[in-house]
């Protein structure tokens, strides 16, 4: 799968996009040729933040002359999201990212200021077309309810939440209610934040042997597994182009019933936890 409608925003959006926290972490060149790989690959759906340190400096440096191509998403930190500083956060981010515009600006997780003040501040930010649409992060469904409660249909775009073979708690509720309410899911660590299963030993063998039957690897059978339910995304980090490349693949990789079953066997999604796991 390659593009899909994100949420209500009616834009096409690369399924498989590209994280950045800890991008920094690389050596600067090397980040941004990382993301540059990606884009070129296809996965033109670009995350970060304003608290991802250099991150959002280096996708500014990585798209430069590549905005039109690219799906630009940030997030304000909750002490941030008064009504005027949601407005302040987002134009230093824009400033790092040098653009004039975000495709979607997200809460990166409920905090303490009143949900109407940062949502007033995402709507003053859009009416100025500084942001073309926005979202939240890390909001479990009674959250979801009460921003739907104050913002009406169809005004949140996305909602950003931990993902991955081993964390598949959103299945229960966060899933069902964001396909319900037009709401895209984006899915982030799909790699568990680095800690992917081995492909050599225990559970981990079995994505070696499906990765083998379609010629690519077990990341990108990972990633194929996290997008196969409609109105999903997911958006792996890496600060190596060819890792990039590789992820990519995935774009094309369409896993059979057969396998589907024996993946949500071997990474069984669990109980549903009292509260919404997050990083
Ligand atoms: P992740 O994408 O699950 O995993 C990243 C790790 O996987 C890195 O160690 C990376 O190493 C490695 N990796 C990537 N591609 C690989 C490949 N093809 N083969 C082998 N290893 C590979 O981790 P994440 O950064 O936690 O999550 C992804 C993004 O989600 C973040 O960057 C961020 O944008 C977003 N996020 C959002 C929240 C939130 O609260 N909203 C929280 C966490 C993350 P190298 O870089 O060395 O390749």
């Amino acid at each position: 799968m390659d593009a899909r409608s994100f949420g209500s925003t009616g834009e096409r959006v690369s399924v498989i996009g590209q994280g950045t926290w800890r991008i920094d972490g690389s050596l600067w060149a090397e980040a941004v040729a990382a993301l540059r790989a990606g884009v070129d690959a296809g996965l033109t759906h670009i995350d970060t933040a304003e608290m991802y340190g250099d991150g959002e400096a280096i996708v500014g440096e990585a798209i430069a002359g590549l905005r039109e191509e690219v799906f630009l998403v940030s997030k304000v930190v909750p002490g941030n999201a008064t009504r005027r500083g949601v407005v302040r956060a987002c134009e230093q981010s824009l400033r790092r990212l040098r653009t004039d515009r975000l495709d979607c600006y997200l809460l990166h997780w409920p905090g303490n200021h009143p949900l109407e003040e940062t949502i007033a501040g995402f709507e003053d930010l859009r009416r100025d077309g500084k942001i073309l649409s926005w979202g939240v992060s890390n909001f479990d469904v009674d959250d979801l309810e009460a921003a739907l409660r104050i913002a009406g249909p169809y005004r949140i775009a996305c909602n950003q939440v931990l993902y991955h073979l081993r964390e598949r708690s959103i299945e229960h509720a966060v899933i069902p209610w964001c396909a319900a309410n037009g709401v895209a899911m984006v899915g982030y660590s799909p790699f568990g934040s680095g800690d992917f299963p081995d492909p050599t030993s225990g559970d981990g063998r079995l994505l070696s042997r499906i990765a083998e039957a379609h010629g690519t690897t077990p990341h990108a059978v990972a990633l194929a597994f996290l997008t196969r339910l409609d109105n999903t995304f997911t958006i792996p980090k890496t600060g190596r182009a060819a890792r990039a490349a590789e992820n990519a693949t995935a774009r094309d990789l369409a896993l059979d019933e057969a396998e589907i079953t024996a993946l949500d066997a071997q990474f069984p999604r669990g109980r549903r936890p009292k509260t919404l796991p997050m990083l």
